[in-house]
Protein backbone atom coordinates (compact mmCIF):
# COMPACT_ATOMS: atom_id res chain seq x y z
CA UNK A 1 0.00 0.00 0.00
CA UNK A 2 1.30 3.67 -1.01
CA UNK A 3 1.50 6.97 1.54
CA UNK A 4 -0.73 8.86 -1.28
CA UNK A 5 -2.49 8.39 -4.58
CA UNK A 6 -3.03 11.83 -6.62
CA UNK A 7 -6.01 11.34 -9.17
CA UNK A 8 -4.96 14.19 -11.87
CA UNK A 9 -1.55 15.45 -13.07
CA UNK A 10 -2.81 18.91 -13.72
CA UNK A 11 -0.69 21.89 -11.85
CA UNK A 12 -2.89 21.38 -8.76
CA UNK A 13 -1.74 17.49 -8.63
CA UNK A 14 1.60 17.83 -9.46
CA UNK A 15 2.60 20.23 -7.05
CA UNK A 16 0.87 18.76 -4.35
CA UNK A 17 2.45 15.85 -5.47
CA UNK A 18 6.11 17.45 -5.89
CA UNK A 19 5.90 18.52 -2.15
CA UNK A 20 4.78 15.18 -0.85
CA UNK A 21 6.76 12.46 -2.42
CA UNK A 22 10.10 14.37 -0.17
CA UNK A 23 8.29 12.39 2.59
CA UNK A 24 5.91 9.93 1.64
CA UNK A 25 5.47 7.22 -1.30
CA UNK A 26 3.18 8.63 -4.04
CA UNK A 27 1.84 7.84 -7.12
CA UNK A 28 -0.14 10.40 -9.51
CA UNK A 29 -2.75 8.64 -11.72
CA UNK A 30 -3.57 10.70 -15.24
CA UNK A 31 -6.38 9.48 -17.91
CA UNK A 32 -4.90 11.46 -20.37
CA UNK A 33 -1.34 9.74 -22.19
CA UNK A 34 0.42 13.26 -21.49
CA UNK A 35 -0.70 16.73 -19.84
CA UNK A 36 -1.28 19.90 -20.77
CA UNK A 37 -4.35 21.92 -20.63
CA UNK A 38 -5.48 23.76 -23.85
CA UNK A 39 -8.46 25.95 -22.60
CA UNK A 40 -6.36 27.80 -20.37
CA UNK A 41 -4.85 31.14 -20.50
CA UNK A 42 -2.41 30.49 -18.14
CA UNK A 43 -2.49 34.18 -16.94
CA UNK A 44 -0.69 33.71 -13.42
CA UNK A 45 -0.11 36.44 -10.95
CA UNK A 46 3.77 36.83 -10.08
CA UNK A 47 2.60 35.48 -6.85
CA UNK A 48 3.36 32.16 -8.57
CA UNK A 49 7.50 32.79 -7.49
CA UNK A 50 6.29 31.75 -3.91
CA UNK A 51 5.65 28.36 -5.26
CA UNK A 52 7.63 27.42 -7.99
CA UNK A 53 10.70 28.95 -10.16
CA UNK A 54 8.57 29.02 -13.74
CA UNK A 55 11.27 27.97 -16.66
CA UNK A 56 11.64 31.05 -18.87
CA UNK A 57 10.98 28.80 -21.70
CA UNK A 58 7.08 28.46 -19.86
CA UNK A 59 6.46 32.40 -20.38
CA UNK A 60 5.20 33.45 -23.55
CA UNK A 61 4.98 37.12 -22.31
CA UNK A 62 4.76 39.54 -19.31
CA UNK A 63 2.33 42.04 -18.22
CA UNK A 64 1.63 44.50 -16.47
CA UNK A 65 -1.38 44.89 -15.44
CA UNK A 66 -5.21 44.92 -16.50
CA UNK A 67 -7.95 47.33 -18.16
CA UNK A 68 -11.28 46.89 -17.24
CA UNK A 69 -13.70 48.17 -19.79
CA UNK A 70 -17.19 49.05 -19.20
CA UNK A 71 -19.82 48.66 -22.28
CA UNK A 72 -20.54 53.08 -21.69
CA UNK A 73 -16.41 53.68 -21.51
CA UNK A 74 -15.79 54.11 -18.02
CA UNK A 75 -12.73 52.02 -18.18
CA UNK A 76 -10.72 51.08 -15.04
CA UNK A 77 -6.75 50.94 -15.62
CA UNK A 78 -4.89 48.63 -13.02
CA UNK A 79 -1.17 48.73 -14.49
CA UNK A 80 1.65 48.30 -12.23
CA UNK A 81 5.09 49.80 -12.69
CA UNK A 82 6.89 46.39 -13.06
CA UNK A 83 5.61 42.88 -14.06
CA UNK A 84 2.21 42.04 -12.83
CA UNK A 85 1.69 38.89 -14.08
CA UNK A 86 3.04 36.06 -16.44
CA UNK A 87 1.53 34.75 -19.81
CA UNK A 88 2.29 30.91 -19.48
CA UNK A 89 2.44 28.33 -22.08
CA UNK A 90 0.07 25.90 -19.96
CA UNK A 91 0.68 23.13 -21.81
CA UNK A 92 4.74 23.41 -21.30
CA UNK A 93 4.06 24.35 -17.36
CA UNK A 94 2.22 20.98 -16.99
CA UNK A 95 4.24 19.23 -18.31
CA UNK A 96 7.17 21.03 -16.38
CA UNK A 97 5.03 20.27 -13.44
CA UNK A 98 4.24 16.68 -14.10
CA UNK A 99 7.95 16.01 -14.44
CA UNK A 100 8.27 17.12 -10.55
CA UNK A 101 6.06 15.56 -9.45
CA UNK A 102 7.87 12.13 -9.04
CA UNK A 103 6.09 8.55 -9.92
CA UNK A 104 3.18 9.34 -12.53
CA UNK A 105 1.28 6.51 -14.19
CA UNK A 106 0.01 8.46 -17.48
CA UNK A 107 -3.25 6.88 -19.43
CA UNK A 108 -4.04 5.19 -15.61
CA UNK A 109 -8.41 6.81 -15.33
CA UNK A 110 -9.47 6.08 -11.43
CA UNK A 111 -13.17 5.06 -12.50
CA UNK A 112 -14.08 4.10 -8.35
CA UNK A 113 -13.20 5.33 -5.07
CA UNK A 114 -13.65 3.33 -1.71
CA UNK A 115 -12.44 3.96 1.44
CA UNK A 116 -12.58 1.83 4.17
CA UNK A 117 -10.97 1.85 7.66
CA UNK A 118 -7.43 0.27 6.54
CA UNK A 119 -7.23 2.42 3.60
CA UNK A 120 -8.66 3.89 -0.17
CA UNK A 121 -9.24 1.48 -3.31
CA UNK A 122 -9.10 3.01 -6.37
CA UNK A 123 -10.22 0.89 -9.25
CA UNK A 124 -8.61 2.18 -12.25
CA UNK A 125 -8.26 0.76 -16.34
CA UNK A 126 -4.78 -0.70 -15.56
CA UNK A 127 -6.10 -2.92 -12.49
CA UNK A 128 -6.66 -1.59 -7.92
CA UNK A 129 -4.69 0.76 -6.39
CA UNK A 130 -4.31 1.36 -2.75
CA UNK A 131 -3.12 4.12 -0.36
CA UNK A 132 -3.74 5.19 3.16
CA UNK A 133 -4.80 8.57 1.83
CA UNK A 134 -6.15 10.18 -1.34
CA UNK A 135 -6.08 13.37 -3.07
CA UNK A 136 -8.47 13.90 -6.25
CA UNK A 137 -7.11 16.91 -8.10
CA UNK A 138 -9.04 15.40 -11.28
CA UNK A 139 -10.11 19.13 -12.42
CA UNK A 140 -13.86 19.97 -12.81
CA UNK A 141 -15.01 16.49 -13.47
CA UNK A 142 -13.63 15.21 -10.65
CA UNK A 143 -15.03 11.46 -9.71
CA UNK A 144 -14.26 11.82 -5.77
CA UNK A 145 -16.61 15.34 -6.14
CA UNK A 146 -19.07 13.56 -8.09
CA UNK A 147 -18.83 10.74 -5.51
CA UNK A 148 -19.35 12.93 -2.38
CA UNK A 149 -22.00 15.30 -4.17
CA UNK A 150 -19.14 18.16 -3.84
CA UNK A 151 -21.59 19.80 -6.83
CA UNK A 152 -20.41 23.64 -7.83
CA UNK A 153 -22.80 26.48 -7.22
CA UNK A 154 -21.98 27.27 -10.99
CA UNK A 155 -20.43 25.45 -13.53
CA UNK A 156 -19.20 28.15 -16.23
CA UNK A 157 -17.79 27.69 -19.43
CA UNK A 158 -14.43 29.20 -20.22
CA UNK A 159 -13.85 29.63 -23.83
CA UNK A 160 -9.96 30.61 -25.83
CA UNK A 161 -9.88 31.85 -29.74
CA UNK A 162 -6.07 32.00 -30.26
CA UNK A 163 -4.66 33.83 -33.61
CA UNK A 164 -1.22 33.61 -34.96
CA UNK A 165 -1.45 37.89 -35.19
CA UNK A 166 1.88 39.31 -32.86
CA UNK A 167 0.54 41.04 -29.35
CA UNK A 168 3.48 42.62 -26.84
CA UNK A 169 0.55 44.56 -25.43
CA UNK A 170 1.53 45.48 -21.57
CA UNK A 171 -1.60 44.98 -20.45
CA UNK A 172 -5.15 42.30 -20.03
CA UNK A 173 -8.33 43.95 -21.60
CA UNK A 174 -11.58 42.74 -20.46
CA UNK A 175 -15.15 44.04 -21.57
CA UNK A 176 -18.16 43.78 -18.94
CA UNK A 177 -21.56 44.48 -20.29
CA UNK A 178 -25.16 43.57 -18.53
CA UNK A 179 -26.31 41.59 -21.63
CA UNK A 180 -23.69 38.77 -20.36
CA UNK A 181 -25.66 37.42 -17.98
CA UNK A 182 -22.31 37.44 -15.44
CA UNK A 183 -19.93 36.47 -18.19
CA UNK A 184 -17.24 39.14 -19.93
CA UNK A 185 -14.86 38.99 -23.19
CA UNK A 186 -10.65 38.99 -23.01
CA UNK A 187 -7.74 39.93 -24.83
CA UNK A 188 -4.42 38.49 -23.36
CA UNK A 189 -0.87 39.51 -25.20
CA UNK A 190 0.90 36.24 -25.93
CA UNK A 191 3.81 38.15 -27.62
CA UNK A 192 3.86 36.11 -30.31
CA UNK A 193 0.37 35.40 -30.72
CA UNK A 194 -3.24 37.22 -29.43
CA UNK A 195 -5.33 35.44 -27.37
CA UNK A 196 -9.51 36.54 -27.39
CA UNK A 197 -11.59 34.75 -24.63
CA UNK A 198 -15.19 35.09 -23.01
CA UNK A 199 -16.18 33.27 -19.70
CA UNK A 200 -19.73 32.53 -18.81
CA UNK A 201 -22.69 30.37 -18.29
CA UNK A 202 -23.99 31.10 -21.76
CA UNK A 203 -20.28 31.60 -23.81
CA UNK A 204 -20.20 30.33 -27.37
CA UNK A 205 -17.34 30.94 -30.08
CA UNK A 206 -20.28 33.32 -32.56
CA UNK A 207 -20.12 35.48 -29.55
CA UNK A 208 -15.89 35.82 -29.82
CA UNK A 209 -16.54 36.33 -33.48
CA UNK A 210 -18.87 38.95 -33.45
CA UNK A 211 -17.06 41.00 -30.40
CA UNK A 212 -14.20 40.93 -31.94
CA UNK A 213 -14.22 40.55 -35.59
CA UNK A 214 -12.34 37.55 -36.13
CA UNK A 215 -13.04 34.39 -38.26
CA UNK A 216 -9.88 31.99 -38.15
CA UNK A 217 -8.64 30.70 -34.59
CA UNK A 218 -7.23 28.15 -32.86
CA UNK A 219 -10.07 27.23 -30.28
CA UNK A 220 -10.31 25.44 -27.10
CA UNK A 221 -13.08 25.20 -23.82
CA UNK A 222 -13.51 23.90 -20.53
CA UNK A 223 -15.81 24.18 -17.50
CA UNK A 224 -15.06 26.01 -14.73
CA UNK A 225 -16.08 25.25 -11.29
CA UNK A 226 -17.48 27.97 -8.74
CA UNK A 227 -18.86 27.58 -5.71
CA UNK A 228 -17.50 26.53 -1.96
CA UNK A 229 -17.79 22.84 -1.69
CA UNK A 230 -16.88 20.04 1.16
CA UNK A 231 -13.34 19.21 0.57
CA UNK A 232 -12.86 16.77 3.07
CA UNK A 233 -13.64 12.99 3.75
CA UNK A 234 -12.33 10.34 5.26
CA UNK A 235 -9.03 9.41 4.23
CA UNK A 236 -10.15 11.96 0.91
CA UNK A 237 -9.19 15.10 0.12
CA UNK A 238 -10.67 17.32 -2.66
CA UNK A 239 -7.97 20.30 -4.31
CA UNK A 240 -8.09 22.54 -6.72
CA UNK A 241 -10.61 23.03 -9.56
CA UNK A 242 -12.09 19.78 -7.84
CA UNK A 243 -12.67 21.59 -5.16
CA UNK A 244 -13.98 25.16 -6.53
CA UNK A 245 -10.84 26.69 -5.64
CA UNK A 246 -11.18 29.22 -8.32
CA UNK A 247 -11.16 32.92 -8.05
CA UNK A 248 -14.82 33.99 -8.68
CA UNK A 249 -14.42 37.07 -10.59
CA UNK A 250 -11.77 35.54 -13.39
CA UNK A 251 -11.86 31.68 -13.43
CA UNK A 252 -8.38 31.42 -12.65
CA UNK A 253 -7.23 28.47 -10.32
CA UNK A 254 -4.23 27.98 -10.56
CA UNK A 255 -2.61 30.07 -7.12
CA UNK A 256 -5.35 28.97 -4.84
CA UNK A 257 -5.05 25.59 -5.68
CA UNK A 258 -1.03 25.17 -5.08
CA UNK A 259 -2.40 27.55 -1.78
CA UNK A 260 -4.62 24.55 -0.79
CA UNK A 261 -1.62 21.93 -1.85
CA UNK A 262 0.84 23.86 0.73
CA UNK A 263 -1.98 23.49 3.01
CA UNK A 264 -2.62 19.72 2.83
CA UNK A 265 1.02 19.45 2.50
CA UNK A 266 1.30 20.44 6.03
CA UNK A 267 -1.56 18.59 7.16
CA UNK A 268 -0.92 15.02 6.15
CA UNK A 269 2.49 15.59 7.82
CA UNK A 270 0.51 14.81 10.47
CA UNK A 271 -0.59 11.20 9.81
CA UNK A 272 -4.22 11.58 10.64
CA UNK A 273 -6.49 10.42 7.41
CA UNK A 274 -9.66 10.59 9.31
CA UNK A 275 -12.03 12.60 8.52
CA UNK A 276 -12.00 14.26 11.88
CA UNK A 277 -7.95 14.40 11.20
CA UNK A 278 -8.34 15.88 7.93
CA UNK A 279 -10.75 18.34 8.45
CA UNK A 280 -8.01 20.69 9.40
CA UNK A 281 -7.25 20.84 5.76
CA UNK A 282 -10.38 22.54 5.10
CA UNK A 283 -9.17 25.06 7.87
CA UNK A 284 -6.18 25.99 6.76
CA UNK A 285 -7.01 26.60 3.00
CA UNK A 286 -10.36 28.31 3.59
CA UNK A 287 -8.19 30.79 6.08
CA UNK A 288 -6.28 31.88 3.25
CA UNK A 289 -9.02 31.63 0.67
CA UNK A 290 -12.58 31.79 2.27
CA UNK A 291 -13.04 35.23 2.16
CA UNK A 292 -11.90 36.01 -1.06
CA UNK A 293 -13.77 33.42 -2.99
CA UNK A 294 -17.31 34.17 -0.59
CA UNK A 295 -16.86 38.05 -1.92
CA UNK A 296 -16.16 36.71 -5.11
CA UNK A 297 -19.21 34.88 -5.35
CA UNK A 298 -21.35 38.01 -4.11
CA UNK A 299 -19.84 40.34 -6.65
CA UNK A 300 -20.84 37.69 -9.60
CA UNK A 301 -24.08 37.52 -7.85
CA UNK A 302 -24.69 41.57 -8.12
CA UNK A 303 -22.71 41.35 -11.77
CA UNK A 304 -25.26 39.40 -12.87
CA UNK A 305 -28.45 41.47 -11.53
CA UNK A 306 -27.13 44.43 -12.65
CA UNK A 307 -28.64 46.42 -15.93
CA UNK A 308 -26.16 48.50 -17.77
CA UNK A 309 -26.90 51.99 -15.69
CA UNK A 310 -25.78 50.08 -12.79
CA UNK A 311 -23.21 49.03 -14.11
CA UNK A 312 -22.17 51.84 -15.57
CA UNK A 313 -22.42 53.84 -12.11
CA UNK A 314 -20.66 51.02 -10.31
CA UNK A 315 -17.71 51.03 -12.92
CA UNK A 316 -17.44 55.33 -12.63
CA UNK A 317 -17.39 54.53 -8.91
CA UNK A 318 -14.93 52.18 -9.11
CA UNK A 319 -12.51 54.55 -11.02
CA UNK A 320 -9.88 56.30 -9.76
CA UNK A 321 -10.72 54.76 -5.76
CA UNK A 322 -7.27 53.25 -5.54
CA UNK A 323 -8.64 49.90 -7.75
CA UNK A 324 -5.22 49.85 -9.19
CA UNK A 325 -3.34 48.12 -5.69
CA UNK A 326 -5.80 45.60 -5.94
CA UNK A 327 -4.08 42.39 -5.76
CA UNK A 328 -4.96 40.07 -8.62
CA UNK A 329 -5.09 36.79 -6.27
CA UNK A 330 -6.00 38.68 -2.60
CA UNK A 331 -8.23 41.99 -3.25
CA UNK A 332 -8.89 44.06 -0.89
CA UNK A 333 -12.66 43.47 -1.06
CA UNK A 334 -12.42 46.06 2.00
CA UNK A 335 -11.42 48.97 0.41
CA UNK A 336 -14.33 49.04 -2.46
CA UNK A 337 -16.56 51.97 -2.10
CA UNK A 338 -19.48 49.31 -3.03
C1 LIG B 1 -10.65 29.12 -20.88
C2 LIG B 1 -9.98 29.01 -19.54
C3 LIG B 1 -9.02 29.95 -19.18
C4 LIG B 1 -8.39 29.88 -17.95
N1 LIG B 1 -7.45 30.81 -17.66
C5 LIG B 1 -6.79 30.74 -16.48
C6 LIG B 1 -5.76 31.67 -16.18
O1 LIG B 1 -5.44 32.54 -17.01
N2 LIG B 1 -5.13 31.58 -14.97
C7 LIG B 1 -5.48 30.62 -14.05
O2 LIG B 1 -4.91 30.58 -12.93
N3 LIG B 1 -6.45 29.70 -14.31
C8 LIG B 1 -7.10 29.74 -15.50
N4 LIG B 1 -8.08 28.82 -15.79
C9 LIG B 1 -8.41 27.82 -14.77
C10 LIG B 1 -7.33 26.76 -14.71
O3 LIG B 1 -7.20 26.15 -15.97
C11 LIG B 1 -7.69 25.72 -13.64
O4 LIG B 1 -7.99 26.38 -12.44
C12 LIG B 1 -6.53 24.75 -13.42
O5 LIG B 1 -6.26 24.03 -14.58
C13 LIG B 1 -6.90 23.79 -12.28
O6 LIG B 1 -5.88 22.85 -12.15
P1 LIG B 1 -6.20 21.40 -11.58
O7 LIG B 1 -4.88 20.71 -11.50
O8 LIG B 1 -7.05 21.52 -10.37
O9 LIG B 1 -7.14 20.71 -12.68
P2 LIG B 1 -6.87 20.40 -14.24
O10 LIG B 1 -5.87 21.33 -14.81
O11 LIG B 1 -8.23 20.36 -14.86
O12 LIG B 1 -6.26 18.96 -14.21
C14 LIG B 1 -7.02 17.82 -13.87
C15 LIG B 1 -6.29 16.60 -14.39
O13 LIG B 1 -6.92 15.44 -13.87
C16 LIG B 1 -7.03 14.47 -14.89
N5 LIG B 1 -8.15 13.59 -14.53
C17 LIG B 1 -9.46 13.93 -14.41
N6 LIG B 1 -10.20 12.88 -14.02
C18 LIG B 1 -9.33 11.84 -13.90
C19 LIG B 1 -9.50 10.48 -13.53
N7 LIG B 1 -10.72 9.97 -13.21
N8 LIG B 1 -8.42 9.69 -13.49
C20 LIG B 1 -7.19 10.17 -13.82
N9 LIG B 1 -6.97 11.45 -14.18
C21 LIG B 1 -8.03 12.28 -14.21
C22 LIG B 1 -7.27 15.30 -16.15
O14 LIG B 1 -6.95 14.59 -17.33
C23 LIG B 1 -6.34 16.50 -15.90
O15 LIG B 1 -5.04 16.28 -16.40
C24 LIG B 1 -8.72 28.83 -17.02
C25 LIG B 1 -9.68 27.89 -17.38
C26 LIG B 1 -10.30 27.96 -18.63
C27 LIG B 1 -11.32 26.92 -19.00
Amino acid sequence: MRDVIVIGAGPVGSFVASILSKKMDVVVIEKSPKVGHKACSGLVSTGLDRFVKVPKECIEHKVKGAVMHSPGGSDIKMVKKGTAAYVIDRPGFDRWMASKAGNVMFSTEAKAITAGKAGVEVRTNKGVLTSKVLIDCGGANSIGARKFGAKPTELLTGLTAIVSKPDNSDHVDMWYDSELNGGFFWKIPRGERTEYGMLGSKASFSQIEKFFRIKRYEKAAAPIPMGMVKTYYNRMLLMGDAACQVKPWSGGGVIYGFTAAQAAARVLEKGDFSEEGLKAYEDAWKEKLAKPITMGLMFREFYKEMDSKQLEMVFRKLKGTGLNSLDMDFPLFNNLPL
